[in-house]
């Protein structure tokens, strides 16, 4: 059996999960990220460090844009400092966790110990689904960067920090 390239998740929940919102994606919007979440972001990568570390973006997408509310950290069964695969028990437990709050798994983060945010020819490659978005986060360049996959490359989406109002813990 050869597991999904980038996790080893079968494709069918994943699948389910992506056509359950009813919202598609479209290229060129506007995604926006908690500041507090794309700290945690990066501050998983420097823990991770030497290795890349690998985790599911959750949150909404609407007809006007995707929020990224929550980032949900995975293994990486690679344990690599150049690729990575999610453990699916981490994926399915994102999925459970989006589906409580009412959102939905919308993408997946990795890191780049070593290089800038952008996506190498093996992100190209195993990237899959068009309805999701790849983020890599650089944590020596304290950088986060958004695309998706569109005609076959990964295309870079403007990806917005927020501040989220009110008191409140970073990350709650
Ligand atoms: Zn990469």
């Amino acid at each position: 059996m050869r597991p999904s390239p980038r996790s080893a998740l079968p494709r069918t929940p994943r699948s389910r999960v992506r056509r359950s919102r009813g919202a598609s994606l479209t290229v060129g919007d506007v995604v926006h990220i908690r500041r507090a979440v794309r700290d945690g972001i990066l501050e998983h990568a420097r823990r991770a460090l030497p290795d890349e570390c690998c985790g599911l973006l959750i949150g909404l997408a609407t007809g006007t844009g995707t929020q990224i509310t929550r980032a949900h950290p995975a293994r990486n069964l690679r344990q690599s400092r150049t690729r990575y695969l999610i453990d699916p028990a981490d994926h399915f437990a994102a999925i459970r966790t989006a589906r409580r709050v009412g959102l939905a798994v919308i993408g997946a983060y990795h890191s780049h110990p070593a290089s800038p945010p952008l996506p190498s020819a093996t992100d190209t490659r195993e990237a899959d689904d068009t309805g999701l978005l790849y983020v890599i986060a650089s944590p020596a360049l304290s950088e986060v960067r958004a695309y998706r996959l569109d005609g076959g490359r990964l295309r870079s989406v403007e990806l917005r920090t927020t501040v989220s109002r009110g008191i409140g813990r970073p990350g709650s």
